[in-house]
């Protein structure tokens, strides 16, 4: 971004500061006083760069941005802001929220159906997440997962492949991935148990969102189980949450 964007960053720090009582208690976040720090900075960016809204009577209270903008900005935190440019709104709902899904088959037959979601990114558009499934769903970071959606559609398209960075080995990535997204097809195929949420297995761009939930809350299982995914996920969030 150009010296406009940068001069209205540095003014927005200067100008404001975050309430330390708003900042949530979650225990994946960076401990480090560095880390959290810029952390908080880059929280602070967010909110005022992108438009927070709330819909269905929800009240969207203060507490509330800011748990959901430091839950975004804990994968760019290394990446910097720009790379959630290009759109500004989120969307917040009370609890889960249906959307219609509407497919065109070989045969030209349109098919609609109703899909209940705790969470959508749209590519070029809002990201929008259920309250209810931000705050209280144990099983999942939707916030997280949605926002490595739009990392994922930087380059146009939610293949589970975001923009590499310079040096980084796509086919390196690639396998990985693939090892790695074949593994747990085939366990959920044949009813196993998995660690990572089977959800993961629908599409490699679930799987990405999916396993990257896992490396910033459980970084060390992630790292044991998946250790070639873990080292491609170290090298593009250029972060190491196992420390
Ligand atoms: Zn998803």
């Amino acid at each position: 971004m150009g010296w406009l964007t940068d001069w209205r960053r540095r003014r927005v720090l200067r100008r404001h500061r975050l309430d330390e009582a708003l900042w949530p208690r979650l225990p994946f976040l960076p401990r480090s006083s560095q880390a959290a720090r810029k952390l908080k900075d880059l929280a602070l960016l967010f909110l005022a760069e992108k438009q927070l809204t709330s819909v269905r009577g929800l009240q969207l209270t203060d507490a509330m941005r800011v748990s959901i903008a430091a839950q975004a900005c804990l994968p760019i935190l290394e990446l910097g802001l720009d790379w959630y440019s290009g759109w500004t709104g989120v969307v917040v709902y009370p609890g889960d929220f249906r959307v219609r899904r509407t497919e065109v088959d070989e045969d030209g037959v349109v098919h609609e159906w109703d899909d209940e979601l705790a969470g959508e990114a749209m590519p070029g558009g809002p990201v929008v997440l259920s309250w209810d499934a931000t705050a209280n769903d144990p099983y999942m970071n939707v916030v997280i997962h949605e926002f490595a959606h739009k990392l994922d559609m930087l380059d146009g398209v939610a293949d589970g492949r975001p923009p590499l960075h310079p040096g980084m080995d796509a086919r390196a990535w690639q396998k990985a991935f693939d090892k790695a997204y074949e593994g747990l097809c085939d366990a959920v195929e044949r009813g196993r148990d998995t660690w990572l949420d089977p959800y993961a297995s629908e599409h490699p761009s679930e799987f990405f969102a999916v396993i990257s939930e896992a490396f910033f809350e459980d970084p060390k299982e992630t790292r044991r189980r998946y250790p070639d995914v873990y080292d491609q996920l170290k090298l593009f969030y250029r972060q190491d949450p196992v420390g």
